[in-house]
């Protein structure tokens, strides 16, 4: 085992601080990485505020982090993927159990006996629980380390490793190419990235925000057409007209709204994630036969998919670099919806403490 700095939080109301832990010595499957930069994503916070406890309990101390990019620094002896140097990353999962159908299926994240990147149980014992990336260096089992393309900025890729893939999937899942018409609701991290990939893969995109001053940004970043949420008469005009929507708001909002606006058949997918459960009134399904659903992430072979596929289309996250010193700011920040789109921690920051 050896030490690397970390900032972690103690409990539900306290601020994140700089801490240090311990990680496991590399075994001969495992990739040692020195961390260059972690995105910040609203998962993040919602976990050490503990506002999931009806779902899965934070324990403390907890140290986020799951859109890890950085470089290699060891491997073990049975490593073939990577070598010292590589430039690397790590999103929201560590290990899985690799047997069951869904992993033989490339679904990880749905694996009963999946680890995620903190917060789960540590199958090495090098603590109670896993522990993110908000350090300076971690150690991944090389099959949860993915390849970064290099052509894109570091610092921009590290929310592709859940910001990316988590639009990404459902995008691919419900098949939107070119000709779809393509809701993203909320421009925050998750839905600005969903707004530039659906955007590549052909579609017709219309954001919903509830941030009139986001409009401009809205459609640089790829939108086809830009709907303040709060505008009744804006909503109804496009009633029944959605193929698809990908619902990434943080918060309770109303559901029905936008279920309204989906035509026959068409289906919504939330992969925003609120404390407090939303209600759906029957007729938004009923009427037009509309699908409700949801999506958790992505597996490892379709995240390394969408990494190339950035790569191609050269897409990275806008994001505002920021020290680990401005850690619990830019949460507040998030909490206002004030953040274009993401921040992405630069780690050398922590080095200094
Ligand atoms: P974020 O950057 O904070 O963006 C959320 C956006 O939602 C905001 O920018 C805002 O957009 C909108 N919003 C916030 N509060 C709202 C409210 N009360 N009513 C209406 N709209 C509101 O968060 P994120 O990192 O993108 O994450 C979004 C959600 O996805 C979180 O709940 C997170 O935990 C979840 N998540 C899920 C997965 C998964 O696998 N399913 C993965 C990662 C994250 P506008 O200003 O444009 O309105
Ligand atoms: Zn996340």
């Amino acid at each position: 085992m050896y030490n690397t700095k970390a900032y972690s939080a103690v409990s539900a109301t306290s601020p994140l601080a700089s801490d240090t832990i311990a990680r496991r010595d590399p075994t001969e499957h495992d990739v040692q990485i020195e961390i260059l930069f972690c995105g910040i994503c609203h998962s993040d916070l919602h976990s050490v505020r503990n506002e999931w406890s009806d779902f899965m309990s934070t324990t403390y101390p907890i140290v986020p982090g799951h859109e890890i990019v950085g470089q290699v620094t060891q491997v073990g002896t049975a490593v073939t993927k990577f070598k010292t140097g590589d430039r690397v990353g790590v999103g929201c999962m560590v290990d899985s159990d690799d047997t069951c159908p869904n992993c033989k299926a490339g679904l990880e994240q749905f694996c009963q006996n999946v680890t995620f990147t903190y917060n789960s149980p540590d199958k090495h014992k090098t603590a109670p629980v896993t522990y993110g990336g908000y350090s300076n260096s971690i150690v991944v089992d090389q099959r949860f380390v993915l390849r970064v393309p290099p052509n894109l900025d570091l610092a921009g890729v590290a929310p592709l490793l859940c910001a990316g893939i988590t639009t990404y999937s459902p995008l691919r899942h419900w098949g939107v190419t070119e000709g779809k018409k393509v809701g993203v609701v909320g421009l925050g991290g998750l839905g600005h990235m969903g707004v530039k990939l659906a955007h590549a893969m052909g579609a017709h995109v219309v954001v919903f925000t509830t941030s009139p001053d986001k409009k401009e940004d809205a459609l640089r970043l790829g939108a086809d057409e830009v709907v303040v949420s709060r505008n009744s008469d804006e909503m109804q005009k496009h009633a029944g007209s959605f193929d698809f929507i990908l619902d990434t708001v943080s918060a309770k909002h109303d559901i029905n709204a936008y279920l309204n606006l989906l035509k026959l058949d068409g289906n919504i997918t939330l992969v925003g994630a609120p404390e407090k459960p939303l209600e759906v009134a029957a007729f938004s399904l009923i009427m037009g036969r509309r699908n409700l659903s949801g999506s958790n992430i992505g597996g490892i072979a379709e995240t390394q998919e969408m990494l190339d596929f950035c790569g191609e289309h050269n897409i990275t996250a806008d994001v505002e670099v920021i020290p680990i010193q401005k850690v619990n700011e830019a949460y507040e920040r998030l909490l206002k919806s004030d953040v274009k789109y993401r921040f992405s921690i630069d780690m050398a920051s922590l080095k200094s403490e």
